[in-house]
């Protein structure tokens, strides 16, 4: 196999590539192929060496069902997330990981839960889908890596491809926190800033021909390290969850996370009983509201919601809507929308208990407080207040 680039870590990838070399599309923990398959036309594609970065058809690019949960083979030799190595589907090899997977929960009487998800080396829950996505593009694409994000994806992003020595560039909205673009320089990244809505930002990585855009709302190895989330907690709390987990929904990707992780928990524990998963949106972008809360009233934005301050889940359109529906319904959630009042507040009550918050990070808060009276429950927070600073 060539060498395709250089870099200061350039004998840890070319490992990399001897282990793939020898045993082409192979996963070594279960022997089968890998391949990504679209869920609109059925078509497939190695996953290894994908035809382009979406399907011919426009679909994203998705992985079959994984392996039912296995406790047994928790790894505490390798790290961050990888200790649930044969849970995803990517071949043995070493991987840039900073140790993430480490979000815990904090209980409190008369409240929910709450989870931790943004206590990760780079204060985003993004971590640990970052590390399984570079793990891949390690093996599959041709930098520069190009990634579109908001920017908590984007830092993180940034961060792994520094660690692994691999160029990257990274597409920002114009408009994004300063703090957040200010990480994406810190760790060497190529940043481009776009003017106009969220979207504008996406176009814009997709028509850069010049490298692999490896987006964390395209790819699906992303939700191969998101799902871990499911299998930590499941393991923490020897697999007792509160009947509800509050998690802030843009692309969608806790959402999706969760469950395909309990999907194989499931399919492992027949008797473990699934949680249903209630995603929380902003007013101004709450694309499921309408295809789940069937029943409900429109959701209009109020004066004081726009311009969102919710930047992390400013997606009109996610691009697995449709799975995020069968999430969703599956395991009987629903949709909540919230504002700018609302997120602030959740905000200042999460810094009673001792968290501080992102305003994206708040959302799931914000819908539990609408909600109300439900102490049966796990909020999840995703990103931390030192990205956007006030409260
Ligand atoms: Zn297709």
């Amino acid at each position: 196999m060539q060498r395709r680039w250089t870099s200061r870590k350039q004998a840890g990838l070319l490992e990399h590539e001897r282990i793939v070399a020898e045993d082409s599309s192979t996963c070594y923990s279960q022997r089968v192929s890998i391949e990504f398959f679209c869920e609109y036309c059925g078509k497939s594609t190695p996953a290894l060496k994908p035809s382009s970065w979406r399907c011919i058809c426009g679909g994203p690019w998705s992985l079959p069902p994984g392996p039912p949960f296995d406790p047994d083979a928790i790894t505490s030799a390798a790290s961050g997330v990888w200790r649930f190595h044969r849970q995803i589907r990517l071949p043995s090899g070493h991987y840039p990981t900073l140790g993430e997977g480490c979000g815990r929960w904090l209980r409190a009487n008369n409240e929910p839960s709450i989870a931790l998800a943004h206590l990760e080396p780079t204060l985003s829950f993004k971590d640990r889908g970052v590390t399984t996505l570079l793990a891949w593009a390690s093996l599959a694409a041709q930098p520069p890596l190009i990634e579109d994000s908001s920017g908590n994806a984007g830092g993180s992003f940034a961060a792994y491809a520094a660690a692994a020595g691999i160029p990257c560039r990274i597409y920002v909205p114009a408009s994004a926190p300063p703090g957040k673009i200010a990480a994406l320089h810190a760790f060497g990244a190529e940043v481009v800033k776009i003017d106009g809505p969220r979207f504008n930002t996406t176009e814009a990585a997709i028509a850069d021909n010049d490298g692999t855009y490896c987006s964390h709302a395209w790819n699906p190895m992303f939700l191969e390290g998101t799902k871990t989330m499911a299998f930590q907690w499941w393991q923490e709390h020897k697999g007792q969850f509160p009947k509800r987990i509050y998690v802030p929904a843009g692309q969608g990707s806790i959402v999706l996370g969760l469950f395909y992780g309990f999907r194989e928990i499931n399919a492992a524990i027949p008797d473990f009983t699934v949680p249903a998963i209630m995603p929380v949106q902003h007013r101004t972008a709450a694309s499921l509201w309408e295809p789940i809360n069937i029943d409900g009233p429109a959701v209009e934005p109020r004066p004081d919601d726009v311009p969102s301050i919710a930047d992390g889940i400013a997606i009109d359109q996610p691009v697995r809507k449709e799975a995020l529906i069968t999430a969703v319904t599956q395991t009987g959630g629903r949709v909540i929308a919230v504002g700018n009042e609302e997120i602030r507040n959740a905000q200042r009550k999460l810094t009673t208990m001792g968290v501080w918050a992102e305003p994206t990070g708040a959302v799931a808060m914000a819908g539990h407080m609408q909600v109300g009276d439900d102490d049966d429950a796990l909020v999840v927070v995703s990103g931390h207040g030192l990205k956007t600073g006030k409260v």
